[in-house]
C-alpha cells in the first residue's frame, strides 16, 4: 500500500475514536522503511513490530525476495530506523517477532537480538500449523527452543527485557485458579476480524492455510456488518470452540493456562475440527513445566500453586 493511502486509511480510522478504543500495530519486514514512514507511524503512534526469523544466516534461510537476495541487511536498516525514532520518543514501544524454527538454537537467537540488535521487545511465536500439517519429528524442538530462550533471560535477570510469550505463561503460572479463568472468560471473548484492502470481510488470517473454504464469498463492508460474519456458522464455531476445552485436555495439569493451545489452528483437524488437543501439547508441557520447576525451585510460587503442581515439579528439569 502506497504511503497516501495508508495516510487516509489510519486518518478515517481515528475518526472512530470517540467510540471505541483503536490502537494501530503493524508487522512488517521492515525493507521498505524509511524516514517518511517513519513521520506517518509517528502522527498516528502505529506500533511498529519488525518480523525477524534470527542472524543473517538462519533468517536468509527463508526470507529473500524476488530475485532470491536475503533480507536480513535490509530488515535490519528498517529495524534501526524504528530503534532510533523509539529513543526519540516519536513512535511506541514495540521490537521483534520471531517465529520458532524448530532447528535453530532459541538461546542463541535471544542472544542475538539482546546483545547484537539491542532488542528489549521480544515475542516468539509457534508456527500455524494444525494437525493435518504438523511434522510430529519436530515435536519438543519448539520447547527445545523456548528452554533455551527462558535460561538464558532468567541468567540476565534484566527487567527492561520482555517476552511477551513467556511473560504471558508466567503471569498464568503464578495466579489462582479463579484468576485464571478470569483471564481464559476474557481471551475466550476476543474475536478476530480481518479486513483486507479491497474491502472485503473474513474471520482471523491465521485460517486462511488451515481452511481456504472459509475465505471464499466474502462480505463486504459496503453491505455487511461485522456480526453477519459472527454469527455465520463458521462464526459461530470459532466462537464456541474459543470457549470449550477439547475432550483431550480434560483433567490436564495446564488446561487452565494452555487451555487447548493458544491458537484454534493448533487443534484443527479436519472432520474433527477443533476439538483436539494442540500439536504442540508436548511442547507446552515441557515449557510450562520447565516454568514452574524454576520459579519452585527460586522459591517463588505461593504455597497453593506448590501444591496445584505438585505432581510436576521435580528436580531434573530445573534451570541452575
Ligand atoms: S494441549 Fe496438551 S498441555 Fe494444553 S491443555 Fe491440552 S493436554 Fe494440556
Amino acid at each position: 500500500m502506497k504511503k497516501q493511502r495508508f495516510e487516509s486509511m489510519l486518518e478515517k480510522l481515528s475518526t472512530c475514536s470517540d467510540k471505541v478504543d483503536i490502537e494501530f500495530y503493524l508487522q512488517t519486514n521492515g525493507m521498505l522503511l524509511d524516514e517518511e514512514w517513519i513521520a506517518l507511524f509517528s502522527r498516528y503512534k502505529v506500533r511498529v513490530g519488525i518480523s525477524l526469523d534470527g542472524n543473517k544466516e538462519i533468517n536468509d534461510r527463508h526470507r529473500i525476495d524476488k530475485k532470491q537476495i536475503g533480507t536480513y541487511e535490509r530488515s535490519i536498516s528498517g529495524l534501526r530506523l524504528v530503534q532510533a525514532a523509539i529513543s526519540e520518543g516519536k513512535l511506541p514501544e514495540s521490537g521483534i517477532l520471531c517465529v520458532i524454527n524448530p532447528e535453530v538454537d532459541g538461546g542463541s537467537t535471544y542472544r542475538h537480538f539482546v546483545d547484537d540488535l539491542g532488542v528489549k521487545n521480544l515475542d516468539f511465536l509457534l508456527p500455524d500449523e494444525s494437525h493435518d500439517t504438523f511434522n510430529t519429528a519436530n515435536s519438543g524442538k519448539y520447547a527445545n527452543f523456548l528452554v533455551s530462550v527462558f535460561r538464558e533471560w532468567v541468567a540476565d535477570n534484566n527487567p527492561n527485557i520482555s517476552i511477551r510469550f513467556l511473560e504471558y505463561h508466567l503471569h498464568l503460572l503464578t495466579r489462582n485458579k479463579a484468576d485464571r479463568r478470569i483471564q481464559r472468560d476474557y481471551d475466550a471473548s476476543k474475536y478476530i476480524v480481518t479486513i483486507s484492502s479491497d474491502a472485503t470481510i473474513a474471520h482471523d488470517d491465521i485460517f486462511r492455510s488451515m481452511n481456504p473454504k472459509m475465505f471464499t464469498n466474502l462480505l463486504h463492508v459496503s453491505e455487511s456488518s461485522i456480526s453477519e460474519l459472527y454469527l455465520s456458522s463458521d462464526g459461530k464455531q470459532i466462537d464456541a470452540a474459543h470457549k470449550t476445552l477439547p475432550d483431550d485436555c480434560t483433567g490436564c495439569i495446564w488446561s487452565d493456562v494452555c487451555r487447548g493451545g493458544y491458537h484454534l489452528i493448533h487443534r484443527y483437524k479436519e472432520g474433527s475440527l477443533y476439538n483436539n488437543r494442540s500439536v504442540y501439547c508436548h511442547d507446552i508441557d515441557i515449557i510450562l513445566g520447565t516454568m514452574v520447576n524454576t520459579m519452585s525451585k527460586a522459591g517463588v510460587l505461593r504455597k497453593e500453586l506448590l501444591e496445584e503442581f505438585s505432581g510436576v515439579i521435580n528436580d531434573k528439569i530445573v534451570l541452575t
